[in-house]
């Protein structure tokens, strides 16, 4: 059985001060997060699939996802997304994919 998927990884959060929340009209009350996802085969992580990131309100607790902030909101979100690094585990399996065809190629080439 092979057990595969995908996890995501909290990166980055930080508050806006300047975004106002579209929900109850509060300054300065949304807290924006990336995360990154990754593909996972037996719990070993493979590879990034992508960033992804959300906003909440600290005053109503009103989560909006990248698609639905408004434009403001999401270029503040779109800046920290960039400013945020992922961990280079998130590509701990293919490196081991890459020593694995390394080690294959340089033992064939002794073989022959
Ligand atoms: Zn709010």
């Amino acid at each position: 059985m092979i057990i595969y998927g995908s996890k995501s990884v909290h990166l980055k959060s930080e508050r806006s001060e300047i975004s106002v929340c579209p929900n109850c009209g509060t300054q300065g009350s949304l807290v924006l997060s990336v995360y990154r996802r990754h593909a996972h085969i037996f719990w070993i992580p493979l590879f990034p699939i992508g960033k992804k990131g959300l906003s909440q309100c600290q005053h109503c607790k009103n989560v909006l996802y990248t698609k639905e902030m408004p434009l403001s909101i999401r270029k503040e979100y779109n800046l920290l997304k960039n400013k945020a690094k992922g961990p280079l585990w998130q590509y701990a399996g293919l490196g081991i994919l890459i020593i694995t065809i390394v080690c294959a190629a340089i033992s064939v080439q002794l073989e022959s």
